[in-house]
């Protein structure tokens, strides 16, 4: 059946937000509502945007006559609710009652999703609607439609993304303009790509809910929030980005899902976010400034990387126009869009079963066997060296050096073992980082 919609009924769409997203979501609705008419086969009819504000300063393109702060009621009249608002409440109960009255949903709330998806999911499924969710993870970057769709005949093997723009902009500030993490920070809050309370970004969390629900999507397995494994940006000093430089990498804050395997063959899943140590000859090294970019591992395809821009108002609205047009289509046409896969049901695997070459600086005293006594306690947990660079500082009397050791792969476990038992000896004076390699 072709899709004409001249011949449909128009659909009404409620949008709940009206902010950075929501504006440039309803600017598109009410400038290409003819186009959008022609590729869903309905016409999109605006019912209304709910907002917490009915005085505050708008973009003109939103008729003010739409605005409404009772989202509730909005939602029961509504065939697809467009969720823009963010945050856990009240946006979770709004998308479960628009479920409830038989409305599809788009959404682009991450943290929602990774703290309350399986609910949500379950709710969508018994209601027979859509709940889409593009742009949650990477903003404008196809990802989740592809890891959902496109690789649903594949195995995924791992997917590895720069999936969080702001830490992404403060590391590549640190390593261009030889800014500290602080100024780097400021930097970024100053031209918008920072919030004033950065926490969520440079602690790592935003990262972490992205990779929850990628490594759900593509491992058919229910990965929460909580599974994920959290390190961000905040211990990073300007040294830690020269010496990345220096021994050939790019540091970035990686959000990795891989499969793998326990000692004991236990297979299960992995899912990290850490800063980690890319080599500068990696696709992902060349992502620079806020850019996102998502590199998936598949068994058949092989290696795909998806890139773009992973915020900001336009960009993310094409995501969740995308999905608006896709969720319309299926009332038009009947049936609906895929439903959560969590069959797989893998364990998520504790982080210490993760398996990586890393980077250890030490700052060491300068003198005889120094080295080959770092060097058994790395053979003693099994952890060998694939190469070791010394550098040398005088002060005054005082003579120091400067260890970075690289290991081979080994279990993160093993890693962390060593490391601590590499810190009691004497001529140790300080692990200075400790950081894995992709
Ligand atoms: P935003 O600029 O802060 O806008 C939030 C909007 O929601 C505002 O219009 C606000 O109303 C409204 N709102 C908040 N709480 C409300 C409540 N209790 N009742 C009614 N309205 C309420 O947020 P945003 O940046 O557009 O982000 C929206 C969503 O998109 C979030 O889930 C975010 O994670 C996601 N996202 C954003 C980006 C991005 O680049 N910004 C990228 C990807 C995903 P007032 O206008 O009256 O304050």
């Amino acid at each position: 059946m072709a899709l004409s919609p001249g011949t449909h009924p128009p659909l009404r769409v409620a949008v709940l937000g009206c902010g950075v997203v929501g504006t440039e979501v309803v600017r598109r609705l009410v400038t290409e509502g003819d186009e959008l008419a022609a590729r869903a086969g309905a016409r999109l009819e605006l019912v209304g945007v709910a907002v917490r504000s009915l005085d505050a300063e708008r973009d003109p393109v939103v008729d003010r006559s739409l605005l409404t702060t009772d989202a509730e009621s909005l939602v029961e009249k509504a065939d697809v609710v467009v969720e823009l608002m963010g945050g856990i409440e009240p946006a979770r109960t709004l998308v479960l009652r628009a479920v409830e009255h038989g409305a599809s949903v788009v959404t682009a709330n991450k943290a929602l999703l990774a703290q309350d998806g399986p609910a949500l999911y379950d709710a969508a499924d018994a209601a027979g609607v859509d709940l889409y969710f593009e742009a949650a993870v990477a903003g404008a970057i196809p990802i989740v439609r592809p890891v959902r769709e496109s690789l649903a005949g594949d195995t995924v093997l791992r997917v590895v993304g720069i999936v969080n723009g702001t830490t992404n902009y403060v590391l590549d500030s640190m390593s261009t303009a030889g800014l500290g993490l602080e100024q780097a920070v400021k930097e970024a809050q100053a031209l918008g790509y920072a919030e004033a309370d950065p926490t969520a970004d440079v602690e790592g969390y935003d990262a972490a809910a992205k990779a929850a629900i990628l490594a759900s999507l593509a491992f058919h397995t229910r990965v929460a929030l909580g599974d994920v494994d959290r390190v961000g940006i905040t211990a990073l000093t300007a040294d830690d980005v020269t010496w990345a430089e220096r021994t050939g990498h790019v540091l970035k804050l990686l959000a990795v899902a891989e499969r793998a395997r326990t000692a004991e063959g236990r297979d299960g899943v992995l899912v990290r976010v850490q800063p980690t140590l890319v080599p500068s000859d990696h696709p992902l090294a060349g992502v620079r400034q806020a850019f996102n970019a998502v590199f998936v591992e598949a068994e058949a395809a092989g290696e795909l990387m998806f890139y773009g821009r992973g915020a900001g108002g336009a960009p993310t609205a094409s995501a969740v126009l995308g999905d608006l047009v896709s969720v319309v289509r299926h009332r038009v046409l009947g049936g609906k869009g895929p439903v959560e896969s969590s069959h797989a049901d893998l364990p998520v695997l504790d982080g210490g079963e993760a398996r990586s070459r890393y980077q250890v600086r030490l700052e060491v005293d300068d003198r005889p066997g120094v080295l080959a006594r770092v060097a058994s306690e790395l053979a003693a947990q099994d952890v060998s060296i694939e190469s070791v660079r010394q550098t040398l500082q005088t002060s005054g009397d005082d003579a120091s050096a400067t260890l970075v050791i690289t290991t081979h792969t080994a279990p993160d476990r093993a890693l962390r073992a060593t490391v601590e038992a590499v810190s009691v000896l004497d001529v140790v004076r300080r692990v200075v980082s400790v950081l894995p390699v992709l």
